[in-house]
């Protein structure tokens, strides 16, 4: 799935809510997170995103380790 790090926080553009097909993006308050039983993995988000906060989990830089699970407890 997508994540969406902490880059978000500060901007919270919402630039990927208009583009996600799924409507898999919700504000979780400080930024937006993205629901990974949801996520279809399109990418669109993250083209989107003016501060590139998104990124596909495989690719996550190594200091934003804890963005799947900040996305993920936020739909449990
Ligand atoms: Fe939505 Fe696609 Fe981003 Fe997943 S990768 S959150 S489906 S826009």
């Amino acid at each position: 799935a997508y994540v969406i790090t902490s880059l978000c926080a500060g901007t919270r553009d919402g630039a990927c809510l208009q583009v996600c097909p799924k409507d898999c993006i919700h504000d979780a308050g400080a930024q937006f997170v993205i629901d990974p039983e949801e996520c279809i993995d399109c990418g669109a988000c993250a083209v989107a995103c003016p501060v590139g906060a998104v990124f596909d989990e495989a690719d996550l830089p190594a200091e934003h380790r804890a963005a799947p699970d900040l996305n993920r407890a936020f739909f449990r």
